[in-house]
């Protein structure tokens, strides 16, 4: 089961209809099919481009926390480096079989 955050800005709290509102509910929804590592360097995006104050206003659209948000964006701006790219694929059956195959071949 996937939770959609529901945004706790101030647009989205107020009675009256704003074009921020689906944007926030669309970038919950997008942000509810993402990893956790995922979300923190999207949300860490979204902050940037809000400039000053973008970390705790994101923080209450997402509801990930300045903290995490701030994470993400040092990781991005050290260009991941610390961060595997193949780290969802290791869990899949691909790997196992090569190594079973180039044991095979040690033997012969
Ligand atoms: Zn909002």
């Amino acid at each position: 089961m996937t939770t959609i955050h529901e945004c706790e800005c101030a647009i989205c709290q107020q009675s009256e209809s704003h074009p921020d509102q689906a944007e926030h509910q669309l970038m919950n929804l997008f942000i509810s099919r993402l990893d956790e590592q995922q979300r923190r360097w999207y949300a860490a995006i979204e902050a940037k481009k809000l400039g000053h104050g973008g970390s705790t206003l994101t923080a209450k659209i997402t509801g990930l926390s300045a903290e995490t948000i701030r994470r993400g964006r040092y990781e991005l701006e050290g260009k991941l480096i610390d961060r595997p790219v193949d780290k969802v694929r290791k869990h899949g059956g691909g790997r196992k079989a090569t190594e079973k195959k180039s044991l095979l071949s040690k033997q012969r």
